[in-house]
């Protein structure tokens, strides 16, 4: 089965607003083993509109349309939907009653326009929204004797994952009878992508004949392995195929499915009843708005030192002057004693540290740019290592903070 995606708005097309609903749907359906075809994004124009689906009909089965349902005068999908497959606006009543509920739950007065958002056309099924006022609708039609259907969603993105997941995918998996089909993901950190291939090449070889498929899915600092297959043994082949890898590469691997390291970090703090601080100089705190942005992080969470001038290392972290003097900031010594500082003053299990030149400039010939060094202090002592990373700022603090998170979370493993 083939799919297409119609993105509307003018607002896509001037560069104010980026596509994302198309990659998000796009990804959903693949796991659900529906290709699509082709994303086009088109203005607000009934007549490209029209245009569109007619191509995209002519093309393939399914057609996802998503933008310009809202209550306001640029919003014409609706209308022109309408018109399209010849059928009236109506008055839905249910649909009315939810409109006002809404307006009502938050206290805001409901205009002429927002009730008309409760006309909706007769042919065809309406979805719920419950997350907005604009509901999702789907078209049964027929092209030259197949069966096709056309959805269309509002714009918003949180709305329209919503009713895909609630309403449009089950609809399509039942319509189409789409095989199963099953897929696990996990989540590695501090090693490539091309690493992490060559470590398992020969498991990766074997995976085709076997009816699995992989994907590499990079980000800086880390890699999303996913596995999938098709059919009655699906859960079975992926399943032995995951255990597989993790026996080959499992120290790499941080989190699984959609957990991120972040949220993998605290979960295991909160397992090992531990608490963590950081003191963070080439990072400045990233690692701390990392974890603060779980929820539940203030478990585990006790804070950060942002030591970025030696002043604040020296004053606020119980760092030595001398050994900034002797070492440099971005050095072993001081790493080591930041990490300390931040342990005892704070007082947690563990502390992190980090202290770099995230550059683009500052480097010398003993110390380029991308020389960051980390800390690690607990009960056990204080381990510190030295990343090589490169020129760029932004990537070298992401990849810094990972790397420390990742560190910190192998060590509650063999803990
Ligand atoms: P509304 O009821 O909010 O008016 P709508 O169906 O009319 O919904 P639009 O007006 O097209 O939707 O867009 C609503 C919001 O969703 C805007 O903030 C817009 O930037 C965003 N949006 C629209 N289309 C997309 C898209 N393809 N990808 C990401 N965001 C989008
Ligand atoms: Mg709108």
């Amino acid at each position: 089965m083939q799919a297409e995606i119609i993105t509307i708005g003018d607002e896509l097309l001037l560069g104010q607003t980026v596509d994302t609903n198309s990659a998000w749907m796009g990804d959903e359906l693949r796991q659900k083993g529906v290709a699509v075809n082709r994303v086009v994004s088109i203005s607000d124009r009934p007549s490209e509109i029209k245009s569109a689906l007619d191509e995209a009909l002519s093309r393939v089965d399914f057609v996802l349309v998503t933008g310009g349902l809202g209550p306001t005068r640029d919003d014409v999908t609706k209308h022109t939907l309408a018109d399209y497959f010849d059928t009236e606006l109506v008055l839905n009543q249910p649909v009315l009653d939810r409109i006002t509920a809404w307006f009502e739950g938050r206290g805001l007065k409901m205009l002429p326009s927002n009730r008309d958002q409760a006309l909706l056309p007769e042919a065809c099924l309406v979805l719920p929204n419950p997350r907005g006022t604009a509901m999702g609708m789907w078209f049964d039609t027929q092209r030259g004797g197949r069966e096709k259907v056309v959805v269309s969603m509002p714009g918003v993105p949180y709305e329209m994952k919503g009713l895909m997941v609630e309403e449009v995918l089950p609809r399509m998996q039942s319509k189409w009878s789409l095989p199963i089909r099953y897929q696990r993901t996990v989540l590695t950190q501090g090693i490539g992508e091309s690493f992490l291939s060559s470590i398992v090449h020969e498991w990766e070889e074997r995976l085709e004949s076997r009816g699995i498929g992989i994907a590499y899915l990079p980000a800086p600092g880390q890699v999303r392995l996913r596995l999938s297959a098709t059919g009655e043994h699906a859960r079975s082949l992926v399943d032995d195929a995951m255990n597989e890898f993790l026996n080959q590469a499992g120290e790499h691997v941080v989190a699984d499915e959609g957990m991120t390291l972040e949220e993998a970090l605290v979960a295991a703090l909160g397992r090992a009843g531990a608490n963590l601080s950081t003191a963070e100089s080439c990072t400045g705190g990233s690692i701390a708005a990392r974890l603060t942005a779980i929820p539940g992080s203030s478990a585990v969470f006790e804070g950060s030192i942002v030591a970025y001038a030696n002043a604040v290392k020296i004053n606020s972290l119980g760092v030595d002057a001398q050994l900034i003097k002797s070492h440099g900031a971005v050095s072993e010594e001081v790493v080591r004693a930041m990490a300390e500082g931040a342990r005892t003053r704070l007082g947690t299990t563990y502390a992190l540290a980090t202290s770099g030149i995230a550059g683009p400039g500052g480097g010398t010939a003993s110390k380029p740019v991308g020389t960051i060094w980390i800390a690690l202090a607990s009960s056990n002592g204080t381990s510190s290592r030295c990343l090589q990373l490169g020129n760029h700022r932004g990537r070298n603090v992401a990849r810094t903070a990972l790397e420390c998170m990742g560190w910190l979370l192998r060590e509650l493993r063999s803990a």
